[in-house]
């Protein structure tokens, strides 16, 4: 009986916030009413605001004497997207077939509530939990982790050595059934089927333990115009850009083979290219823009050292390049062997009722802000969500939603046991 409260309690908490629109602001909104809910059980938390109607919120429980287990979530949503191409409203918070849809439901509200209520049942049960258990609901993940990154400026992640990432980490099971999702779990058609068969719910979950990197930077050329009919006395810079990316393109090429047994290779693409003025100048400017996908085994400092080394180089020989980094985000990989995937395994697959392959994925997460300072900090990302995050038609799996409160609670009594 208490359990069947309990879980209403959860569903309606979550419609709460669903319907509170945090597209890229306002985030607001979910950190009052988180507080609210977690001081009605007894718990209290800081409010860290970035900007006017964005805050973060912390909140900790445990007795202090361990280690700090982090449960990470963001508040925030992407934008609502075409609602003409919505079944559902984006806001309405509409239950249906045992599904809440709406916009941000996946990513990541549904698994930001079940982090809540994990804690609030640890709590209310008066587990005992020897460390500490801290929540951190950031703003602005989906634009460059803002949130994340004000936290780790702040100390907050200085002693984090296991982090939870409640992103989605599922699918609807019948994808199994399809090419994609076979080649990505390196399995046969055959093999697939059986895992699906032998899946009572309606999802496949994974155990994301790595996902890429990301540096985005811009290499700008600094000319002197001229007159084109009098070269000599101008400084091409469309030339010196040029010169450049040869080297860089030399140099990307030399870690293609550095590969991550989980993630594959780092992925460099040059994304714009700029320069020039008007057809008879001496070009005063050029730059470009970078954007590359990075692995543990190439991490974004080592990258930067060398992009700094062949700039250098460009300008002994006459050339006039700047650079300038707009992201540095680390990527994330943790051991199959650690006690942390191990134990995601052992109670995911109990309480999910299905094997959980592991996965690593392209895109990052707040973690990627948080190991800047916790280099070896232990990460899974693991979540009620599927890969309907970012579209329409959003939805959340409510079996999963409830499972993976169960999920967080039973591997934070046994990580801080
Ligand atoms: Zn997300």
């Amino acid at each position: 009986m208490a359990e069947t409260t309990q879980l209403t309690e959860a569903v309606q908490a979550l419609s709460d916030i669903v319907k509170m629109n945090t597209a890229n602001d306002h985030e607001q909104l979910v950190a009052d009413y988180l507080a609210a809910l977690l001081k009605d059980h007894g718990i209290e938390s800081k409010m860290i605001e970035y900007a006017p109607g964005r805050v973060n919120l912390v909140a900790e429980i445990g007795d202090g004497n361990g280690p700090v287990i982090a449960l990470d979530g963001h508040e925030d949503t992407v934008a609502l997207g075409d609602m003409s191409k919505w079944t559902e409203e984006p806001l309405a918070a509409e239950i249906k077939d045992n599904r809440l849809y709406g916009r941000g439901v996946t990513d990541m509200k549904s698994g930001l509530m079940a982090e809540v209520f994990a804690l609030i049942a640890l709590h209310d049960q008066e587990v005992p939990l020897h460390g500490t258990v801290r929540f951190m609901a950031t703003v602005g993940e989906e634009m460059n982790h803002l949130g994340a990154e004000q936290l780790t400026e702040l100390g907050y992640a200085n002693d984090i050595q296991t982090l939870i990432c409640g992103e989605p980490s599922g699918a609807d099971k019948r994808l199994l059934l399809t090419k994609p999702i076979q080649a990505m779990l390196g399995v046969d058609p055959d093999t697939a089927k059986k895992m699906a068969d032998a899946n009572p719910t309606t999802e496949q979950h994974f155990i994301e333990l790595a996902h890429k990197g990301s540096l985005t930077y811009s290499v700008h050329a600094h000319g002197v115009a001229a007159h084109s009919s009098m070269p000599e006395i101008g400084k091409n810079a469309i030339d010196m850009l040029m010169t450049y990316y040869q080297k860089q393109t030399a140099y990307f090429e030399s870690f293609k083979t550095i590969v991550n047994s989980i993630l594959g290779p780092t992925v460099p693409v040059v994304t714009l290219i700029s320069g020039g003025e008007q057809v008879n100048t001496v070009p005063a400017s050029a730059e470009m823009s970078v954007k590359i996908r990075t692995i543990p085994e190439m991490r974004n400092d080592k990258i930067i050292m060398e992009l700094e080394r062949i700039i250098a180089e460009c300008n002994e020989a006459g050339a006039n390049l700047t650079l300038d980094i707009a992201s540095s985000f680390y990527p994330v990989h943790t051991q199959e062997d650690t006690q942390l995937v191990q134990l995601a395994k052992k109670v995911g697959e109990q309480v999910l009722q299905q094997r959980l392959p592991y996965f690593g994925a392209p895109g990052g997460t707040d973690a990627s802000s948080y190991i800047v300072t916790s280099p070896d900090m232990e990460v899974i990302v693991f979540g009620p969500g599927n890969i309907t995050a970012h579209q329409v038609d959003e939805y959340v799996d409510l079996d999963m939603y409830a499972k993976f409160i169960t999920i967080y609670q039973q591997m934070i009594t046994e990580l801080l046991a």
